[in-house]
Order: C-alpha cells, then sequence, then structure tokens
C-alpha cells in the first residue's frame, strides 16, 4: 500500500491540477499610472511610474504609460504615493466585520495574536480561497496559558485541559491542538496581563522551562513562537520565541540578548498609551493607572531597543471594534514621535514586519512578482509620517477594496 502511494499521487494530481487552477482567485488586470512609489526597500520616492497587476501579483513597475487592454481597470493616482500595504503584527480580529474595518485601514496582511476561538483559522480560509480580499491573516488560535477560560470551548478536545495547562504533557497537548486547527503561530504568555485590573503584568507566568517546551513542540511544525511579556522579558528571550510583545520591562541586558538572537520586538506602544486614556480598547481606572506607571517605562524600553538595534514591528494589539482607537499607522506615528526615523518606521510595517511574519518573499514591499498588497497615500510619507493615517486607497491580493479616488488633497 505504501509503496503505491507516491504514483496514486501524482495520478490524482494530474486529474485534479484543472480544478485546482479553476479555483484559483481570478484577480482583477489594474493598470496604476502616475504612481509615485515608495516601494519600502528603498529609502526614495520614485516619480512617474505605471504599477501593473495581474491575478493578485505586481507583474511590473515602469515609467510612463502603457496600452491598457479593454479588460483593465485603469487608475490614475494623479502623483499619489504608493506604498506596501500594512502588516499588523498583534491584532485579536475575530469577525469579519473588524477584518473589514481593519482592511479599510489599509492593513493587508494581519497576525493574530489569539482570538479565543479558532474564528482566526476561518478568516485566513476565507482570505486565501479568494472570497474576500483579505487582510491575510496568520492565526494563532487559542492562546497558550494555564487558563484557557473562555477558550476551553474552542475544541472539544481542550476539556482535558480543564484545570490548568501547566505540565510538559499538557502543554504539548495544547500546541499540538492548536496546530491541528491550522494556526500558523503560537501565542503564549510569560508574564500576566496588563489591560486587566487583577493582573499584575510583571508577574511570572510560564517558567523558562516551560516556555522552552512549547517553543520546542512548536517549532517539530516549524511554528514559531510570540510570547506576551510586559515582564520576564529575558526567560522568554532565552526560550526561543521569534518575538517578544510588549516588552515594557525588558533591561538593556535582555534587548542586546534580543539583538543577539535576532528576537523580535513587537511593543504594541499605542496600546499602552490607550491604557492610559479614557475610551478605546482598554477603559478602567485600575489599568488607566497602572498605564501611567507603564508608558514611561516603554518609551525608556522602546529608545534603548532603537539604540541597540531590535528589529522592532508595528501593530495595534486590536480587535479592530467599533471602540478601538488604535491602526497600525498610529503605531507607526508614534515609533517617529520616539526618535525612529520615517523611513525604518514604515518598514516597521511592512517589510520588517514581513520577515517577522516569514512572508517577505511574497509581500510587505512594492516589487515585481511580490503579491499586491497596495496603500495610496497624499503626502509624501517621508517628509510626513502622518500622511499615513490617511489611506485613500487599498489593494489587497490584487482587489481594490477601498477607493477615494480622485482625490483633493487638503
Ligand atoms: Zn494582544
Amino acid at each position: 500500500m505504501m509503496k503505491s502511494s507516491p504514483r496514486i499521487f501524482v495520478c490524482l494530481f494530474f486529474v485534479l491540477s484543472p480544478l485546482f487552477l479553476l479555483a484559483q482567485p481570478q484577480g482583477e488586470h489594474i493598470i496604476l499610472k502616475n504612481v509615485r512609489l515608495l516601494d519600502g526597500v528603498s529609502n526614495e520616492i520614485k516619480t512617474g511610474l505605471t504599477v501593473i497587476i495581474k491575478n493578485g501579483q505586481i507583474t511590473e513597475i515602469g515609467e510612463g504609460d502603457r496600452q491598457a487592454s479593454s479588460k483593465a481597470t485603469v487608475v490614475d493616482l494623479q502623483n499619489y504615493y504608493l506604498l506596501p500595504g500594512l502588516i499588523d503584527a498583534h491584532a485579536h480580529v475575530d469577525n469579519l466585520d473588524n477584518a473589514r474595518r481593519a482592511l479599510a485601514y489599509g492593513t493587508t496582511t494581519l497576525r493574530s495574536a489569539s482570538v479565543g476561538s479558532y474564528a482566526d483559522v476561518a478568516l485566513q480560509q476565507l482570505v486565501a480561497s479568494g472570497k474576500i480580499a483579505g487582510p491575510e491573516v496568520i492565526p494563532a488560535g487559542v492562546f497558550v496559558q494555564p487558563d484557557l477560560g473562555g477558550s476551553i470551548l474552542a475544541d472539544p478536545r481542550l476539556a482535558e485541559l480543564y484545570g490548568g495547562a501547566e505540565t510538559e504533557e499538557a502543554l504539548r497537548r495544547l500546541v499540538q491542538i492548536n496546530i491541528e486547527n491550522g494556526v500558523k503561530v503560537i501565542k503564549t504568555r510569560s508574564a500576566e496581563r496588563a489591560g486587566t485590573p487583577d493582573t499584575d503584568p510583571r508577574k511570572q507566568v510560564y517558567s523558562e522551562e516551560q516556555l522552552g517546551i512549547i517553543v520546542d513542540e512548536a517549532k517539530k511544525s516549524g511554528i514559531p513562537v510570540m510570547a506576551h511579556a510586559h515582564g520576564s522579558v529575558a526567560p522568554a528571550v532565552r526560550a526561543g520565541v521569534r518575538s517578544i510583545e510588549h516588552g515594557t520591562y525588558a533591561s538593556r541586558a535582555t534587548l542586546e540578548l534580543m539583538k543577539e538572537q535576532n528576537t523580535y520586538l513587537v511593543p504594541t506602544y499605542s496600546t499602552v498609551i490607550d491604557l492610559t486614556e479614557p475610551g478605546g480598547d482598554y477603559d478602567h481606572p485600575v489599568t488607566t493607572i497602572r498605564g501611567k506607571h507603564m508608558l514611561p517605562q516603554m518609551q525608556e524600553m522602546l529608545r534603548q531597543a532603537m539604540d541597540v538595534g531590535v528589529d522592532i514591528v508595528a501593530s495595534t494589539d486590536s480587535g479592530y471594534g467599533p471602540e478601538s482607537v488604535n491602526r497600525v499607522s498610529t503605531e507607526v506615528v508614534n515609533f517617529t514621535k520616539l526618535g525612529m526615523d520615517p523611513f525604518t518606521a514604515i518598514q516597521s510595517a511592512t517589510i520588517t514586519a514581513a520577515e517577522l511574519l516569514q512572508i517577505s518573499e511574497r509581500t510587505g514591499s512594492v516589487e515585481v512578482g511580490k503579491e499586491a498588497d497596495l496603500i495610496v497615500v497624499f503626502d509624501n510619507p517621508l517628509e510626513d509620517i502622518r500622511s499615513i493615517q490617511d489611506v485613500i486607497m487599498v489593494i489587497s491580493n490584487g482587489k481594490i477594496v477601498h477607493n477615494r479616488l480622485p482625490f483633493e488633497a487638503p
């Protein structure tokens, strides 16, 4: 039986391949003319370009006009600025309305930081099938933490972990169940939450050894781990996680270790600002007071991280609900206020983020052969970074999903 299976596979492939081709999402043929381009790789604006998109991919970038076939949609960008679509490296989107909201603000890709169910896996598959244009989701599924809370209902097999996921066996099982459900990243925690009144964000939750078990189990399937850690950052770094989420209380020595090990930092800085202000995703008197203590810590840590040269990635830590105030562009602008130069800040939400998500060979910059994940803004973002907060066009996987052109600049 085993010996004949490769041949069966080959036969099935040839029989089924036309069906696969039919199932491919048929993208539009779009010609963008009068483009000013910031491709996200080079720190210079190129002008007078035409960008051609076919079947979801950028097929040509060149100077001057192109002959348009009758099937092509021609869009005059009026010499506004074309940039890579934004990547949100830490979000909690679990429904279609919020996914649409994220997309309208230029988030063409997002890495889920757990949603309490496998709604992020379903969202990923909906996008991959071409039924909706995005954002593309890197799903995390259920948070790997001692108390699964309401997520115990996400999969019937999780019931065996009721009462706490602490032992090696339980941790490996939880990671496996997530992977069997189709997650592409594992989210765990080194320390407690900041956004709830009864938790201490510096209190360690999993030991370095437990975190090491989680990293090891995920690695067997080639899956990276992201660790929530305001405090207790060093144990997570030493355990080999791919990114530290928050990092508020990281010491300089820990930041240097992160630089050495190529551990990314996803600070969710704007969320800590959100903690200190009424409304938004986090709104409670206790977290407001806590935020006021955390914010200067986070700012100092970020300045040190920039000084050390840690790769910093933008995110929202938001569900993109109707009350949410954070956008990826907010985080980018806030990074520049701490001294990051505008180009590096844009890269923190584009190519650097794509490298963290291990998808930089197909998105994160505007280059021929890459997916057409693009935004248009009205002003030069290298001169005024705030312009990326006002996205006038969004193209995701080669489909125009948001379009305010023709546009009159203020
Ligand atoms: Zn989060």
